[in-house]
């Protein structure tokens, strides 16, 4: 029929406008790769913040002790009790705990927020086995990893640029988030310094490095998206501290907001972004991040409702409702194997009540999953080429053949199977066979809590 036919043409078009040839990809690495450059030049050089870390020194795995972390960065937050046991013996022990944040919570006060946090923080460490309690006049560390925009302006302090993933606190903004969380943990006599203060990349890349020395990048895919890597102190000019003794510096690029002209922008994302909490902001993370993937499906979808009837001739109700398709579910329909795409039928049913699908149908929207799901992969493998570029590790200079592990971490990374797959065959073939035998994506699971404890570790006060 004639409205069929339109909502293939609605497909189609969208198909088109999210297209990722290889050439479009080198493009946003190169662009990648000169945004990070204008960013470690000067302040507010570029749209990647390329945020100085203070984190000069990664893991070497002999560091011991117990000590905290707590892990903030999208609707969950973990604390951790790690037992780190020296050279050779790694980590002997690991407990956490994970609490959901009560949505009220990501828009109220930042004194709400961080007195929620220091209260589930004050119970998980009165489960502290025997045995372990520090002796007396010594402070619990804690590593804090928070992973939002913060502009650091120790190892263990920094404050907040912006909020980002659908928390917009204002009153934290350009706050110390350290200052915070201690007047907090004061406030309930919870006698805990934080002794590192870092992104969940950079508790990645610790994580990583601690296992496996070849770890030069991180790269979060979850709620949000974003990066790290290691970078020469001498290669950033805007850099005029100290020169660190290992000569590195770690680099939080806050690739979130990346922006480029070759980035595959349709109607739909430009009306996402208008209407979202950070209009303008994290363009990159829009395309790419669990949070947003599920809700470009949906405008898609409410596009060929609205015209080409779609779902007949009424509106779902329910698919005005934005954020309303998660990315999981998304996931879920994308990697249904039954013959007649019984789980797409279910999930249309259970978050959009449509009730009466045909198989054609379904296929559509299988194929919407694809598109969406692909594009967002394979710009993220096109930034990752854009990072070993700026280190010169994207091509095997003559006799070398040095590693480079990317550790990657995240919900998205970790669940959604075809994005994976995809991202890590983009990167292959944007590498050729030569490069891309020496470069190795690892996923690290749950590395960046374990990372933030081992850099309280490495910054404690008693060293
Ligand atoms: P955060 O980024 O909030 O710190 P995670 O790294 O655990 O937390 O990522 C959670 C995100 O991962 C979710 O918001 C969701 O978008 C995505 N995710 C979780 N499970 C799945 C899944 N099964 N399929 C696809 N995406 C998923
Ligand atoms: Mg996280």
């Amino acid at each position: 029929s004639r409205k069929w036919g339109r909502a293939i043409a609605i497909l189609k078009e969208f198909e088109e406008k999210c297209g990722t040839p290889i050439g479009k990809l080198r493009q946003v690495g190169d662009a990648m790769d000169v945004e990070m450059h204008a960013g470690l030049a000067s302040e507010g050089g570029s749209k990647l913040n390329m945020l100085i870390s203070f984190v000069d020194n990664l893991p070497a795995g002999d560091e011991e002790g117990l000590y905290y972390a707590l892990d903030l960065g999208g609707t969950n937050f973990r604390v951790l009790r790690v037992h780190l046991g020296g050279k050779e013996k790694g980590v002997i022990g690991q407990e956490f705990d994970e609490v959901s944040i009560p949505p009220h919570l990501m828009t109220s006060s930042s004194e709400a927020l961080f007195d929620f946090i220091a209260a589930a923080l004050a119970k998980f460490v009165a489960s502290e086995p025997e045995g372990f309690h520090p002796p007396p006049g010594r402070q619990r560390e804690l590593g804090f990893t928070f992973s939002f925009p913060v502009k650091q302006t120790s190892i263990a302090s920094g404050t907040l640029i912006k909020w980002t993933k659908g928390f917009n606190i204002e009153d934290t903004v350009g706050e110390d988030v350290v200052g915070e969380l201690t007047k907090s943990m004061e406030k309930i006599g919870l006698d805990m310094r934080v002794a590192a203060l870092v992104n969940d990349t950079i508790g990645t890349l610790a994580g990583g490095r601690f296992y496996n020395q070849d770890v030069i990048a991180a790269v979060i895919l979850g709620t949000g998206t974003n990066a790290a890597y290691v970078e020469r102190a001498h290669a950033i000019p805007k850099w005029h501290g100290p020169m660190p003794k290992s000569g590195d510096m770690v680099i939080n690029m806050e690739w979130g907001n990346f922006r480029s002209s070759h980035l595959p922008l349709t109607e739909y994302d430009q009306a996402l972004d208008a209407e979202s909490l950070n209009p303008g902001d994290q363009i990159f993370e829009k395309l790419i991040s669990g949070m947003y993937l599920g809700e470009i499906v949906r405008r898609v979808l409410l596009k060929m409702a609205e015209e080409a009837d779609f779902f007949g001739d009424t509106i779902p109700p329910k698919l005005r409702i934005p954020f309303i398709l998660r990315t999981p579910d998304m996931s879920a329909m994308h990697h249904d194997t039954t013959s007649d795409l019984k789980v797409v039928g279910n999930k249309l049913r259970d978050t959009l009540e449509i009730s009466s699908t045909s198989l054609k149908m379904r296929k559509i929207v299988v194929e919407l999953c694809d598109i969406v799901a692909t594009r967002g992969a394979r710009l993220a493998a096109g930034g990752i080429l854009g990072i070993l570029k700026k280190i010169g590790r994207d091509s095997v200079k003559a006799g070398e053949k040095q590693k480079s592990v990317i550790a990657l971490d995240g919900g998205l990374f970790e669940h959604y199977t075809k994005f994976r797959v995809s991202l890590e065959s983009t990167l292959k073939e944007l590498l050729g066979d030569e490069a891309a035998e020496t470069i190795v994506i690892e996923h690290a699971n749950d590395g960046s809590g374990i990372g933030a404890a081992l850099l309280a570790a490495s910054h404690s006060q008693y060293l």
